[in-house]
This record gives structure tokens, C-alpha cells and sequence, in this order.
């Protein structure tokens, strides 16, 4: 479990206020990644991580490489309650990834507090052999980056 601060925030398309967790700007080498219905949120130490580093070998340097690994990286990581992980912050009552405005770590007036979030899992990725492994990175590729 990590503590991470939470922070009000509205949603850009229904409008809705809900609370989202940022790490503070600070966190070297650590990350958070969102369930796919934003109700949820696991948290990945990045350094020496054996999925992240494949992730990084496997996709080839571009403009967009850093981002691609990263959307990878959270869609390999075990589903929990039946939610898959993004990057990306999802609106937890419509979906959309528009806030109303970016949430910056140092806007101390609009944290709410802290929860704890649960490291983020990636047993049936590592389950996979080396060939399983490269053909599931390389469909998460295509679908996020479709050429
Ligand atoms: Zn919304």
C-alpha cells in the first residue's frame, strides 16, 4: 500500500465533481494507474519493474514511446473486481477522460486527503511464456496505436 493525496476535481462532460489521486511531483520512478470505470487505482514502483522493462525493450523508440509503454504497462496489469487498468483518469460517472481542469500535485487547496492504494499486481502477464508475453505487448501496441 502506498499513501497517496487526493485531490477534488469536475468532470469536463457530465460535470460532475469526484476526487482523483495524484503523486506529488516528487515520486521518482513510481506511477499510478486507474481502473477502467475510474473507481479504482493500483500504484507501480517503476524501477527495475520486470514488466515495465520488457514493456520498454519490446516497443521501439518514438515520439510517443513514453506513453505507449505506459498505456501497456497498465493494461497488463491484473484486473481488479473485473476492472482493467488504464493510465488515463476516467470520469467514475461517465467515463470521459476530460477534466475540468489538470490536476496539478502543489494545488494543496483542492486536496481532500489520502487513501492507501494497493500495488498493482501482474501475475497472469508473468504467467506467460516469452512468446506469450511479446504477442500480448505487441496487440495492447496495435490497439493503442493502430498503423
Ligand atoms: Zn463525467
Amino acid at each position: 500500500m502506498t499513501q497517496v493525496a487526493v485531490f477534488k476535481c469536475k468532470c469536463a462532460t457530465c460535470r460532475q465533481p469526484f476526487t482523483w489521486p495524484v503523486l506529488s511531483d516528487m515520486s521518482y520512478g513510481e506511477a499510478l494507474i486507474h481502473g477502467a470505470h475510474g473507481t479504482i487505482h493500483a500504484h507501480a514502483w517503476l524501477i527495475d519493474h520486470p514488466v515495465f522493462d520488457l514493456v520498454s525493450k519490446i516497443i521501439p523508440r518514438s515520439l510517443d514511446s513514453a506513453k505507449i509503454i505506459w498505456e501497456i504497462f497498465a493494461r497488463l496489469a491484473d484486473p481488479v473486481d473485473g476492472q482493467s487498468f488504464t493510465c488515463r483518469s476516467v470520469c467514475p460517472f461517465c467515463g470521459s477522460p476530460e477534466r475540468d481542469s489538470p490536476l496539478e500535485p502543489g494545488e494543496v487547496d483542492r486536496m481532500v486527503g489520502m487513501i492507501d492504494v494497493p500495488e498493482a499486481t501482474f501475475d497472469h502477464f508473468q504467467s506467460l511464456n516469452s512468446a506469450g508475453k511479446l504477442a500480448l505487448v505487441k496487440r495492447h501496441a496495435s490497439d493503442i496505436n493502430p498503423r
